[in-house]
């Protein structure tokens, strides 16, 4: 009997691993092909230290071709462009691929428009694609040869408040080792209802911790609150407080990609999928998404909108949950793994420089059984 066939949307950690545990799950018995608009696995986590120097471009990447191959998996370096949910089939840069189960892992886009002046071209340096973390590291040297005040913030709508924070206790521990930090005015602006938030609704003695971190850096903090614009070297808030700086770097909101958006029924306005904890999509039985993809709903409401961080290892337990139900879809089994993305487990280091804290929890959302922080040394990396 001919195999079924599973395509892949993206190579990162969703697509990556889904794609490897289908082919595991079902012992090489299915046809598996991805297709990627990068031809490479970007480790973003590490994009924190590439403006500094501590990692170039290829300490964080690794083409994706020979992994795909070594595993008897077609790779597509192609983008994406058109879904046909009810002809199974797949448009591309490339060609029209038709599939028996379809996993989307197209991860997030970040949405400058959310405050004028982001962007490329614009007044505020991001860290949140392989292109931005150099282009900020262009600007850091810059600023070390004409240092003044440092802006580093996580916009509205943000959601990946740890490597805001990553890299404002990265930014302090360089300014000390140029010889800077005393001369450096260093503040961090973020839309968290308080320090140590995360997007996940903080955990127990966070906002202490951080609020320690911070003290101990002299790192000035505004939370809480909502960005109007940026101009050259001045942030400005809603409620008018100016900022200015000699170097800025801001994460902005993430959102899903266009062509997931612009098919009708399976997104939300944010072009994220909606799944069940199957990672289903809501009307589709044979259509999954995993990773930032995905929708997630945020369970609280603030003032000031709060993204939620999906991070690398929920993004690698949706993939899994996926390519579990595919194999008993393809076996004609029951489905039977179900694992909401607020109930899998908390699971981070946020490196500090020359610290770090490693944070752990029952759960990624409240309410959770118990969620701890450890600071410390060994986290650094
Ligand atoms: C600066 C930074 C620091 C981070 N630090 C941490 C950390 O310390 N710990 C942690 O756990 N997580 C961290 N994260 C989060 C982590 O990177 C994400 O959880 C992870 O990238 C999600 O993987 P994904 O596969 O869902 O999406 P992505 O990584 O965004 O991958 C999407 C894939 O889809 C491809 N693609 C996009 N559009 C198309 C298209 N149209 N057609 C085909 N392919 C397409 C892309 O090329 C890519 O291969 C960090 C993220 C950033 C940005």
């Amino acid at each position: 009997m001919a195999h079924k066939k599973v395509l892949v949307l993206g190579g990162n950690f969703g697509g990556l691993t889904a794609a490897l545990a289908v082919r595991h799950e079902l012992h090489g018995e299915v046809d598996v092909r991805v297709v990627s608009q990068s031809d490479e696995f970007i480790f973003n986590p590490s994009l924190i230290w590439l403006p500094f120097g501590k990692r170039r471009p290829s300490d964080l990447s690794f083409p994706l071709a020979p992994t795909f191959d070594t595993h008897g998996i077609d790779f597509v370096h192609a983008a994406a462009t058109g879904l046909d949910l009810a002809g199974k089939k797949v448009m591309t840069s490339s060609a029209t691929y038709d599939y028996d189960y379809l996993v989307i892992a197209t991860g997030y886009r970040n949405n400058f428009a959310a405050v004028p002046g982001l962007g490329p071209g614009g007044n505020a340096y991001t860290i949140t694609t392989l292109e931005d973390a150099i282009h900020a590291g262009e600007g850091w040297r810059r600023f070390l040869s004409n240092p003044g005040d440092i802006v580093i913030g996580a916009s509205q709508g943000a959601g990946c408040f740890g490597a805001a924070y990553e890299y404002l206790f990265n930014v302090s521990h360089q300014l000390r080792k140029a010889g800077l930090k005393k001369q450096v005015k260093l503040t961090y602006v973020s839309s968290e209802p308080f320090l140590g938030h995360f997007g996940i609704g903080g955990l127990p003695h966070g906002e202490a911790l951080l609020g320690m971190f911070l003290k101990k850096e002299r790192i000035e903090a505004v939370v809480n609150t909502a960005m109007d614009h940026v101009d050259e070297g001045r942030l400005v808030l809603s409620d008018d407080r100016t900022f200015d700086f000699s170097y800025s770097m801001i994460i902005p909101p993430f959102v899903g990609q266009d062509f997931i958006r612009d098919t009708p029924g399976i997104a939300d306005d944010k072009g994220y999928v909606k799944v069940r904890d199957t990672y289903q999509t809501n009307d589709y039985d044979d259509v999954y998404a995993v990773g930032i993809a995905a929708q997630v709903t945020v369970p609280w409401q603030s003032a000031v909108p709060v993204g939620i961080p999906k991070t690398g290892f929920p993004t690698e337990r949706m993939a899994h949950v996926a390519a579990r139900n595919i194999a008993a879809q393809i076996k004609g089994e029951p489905l039977g793994s179900h694992e909401a993305f607020g109930d899998m487990p908390a699971v981070c280091v946020m490196d500090a420089g020359n610290n770090g804290v490693i944070i752990l929890a029952d759960k990624m959302l409240p309410p959770r059984g118990h969620g701890i922080l450890i600071p410390g040394p060994q986290a650094h990396a």
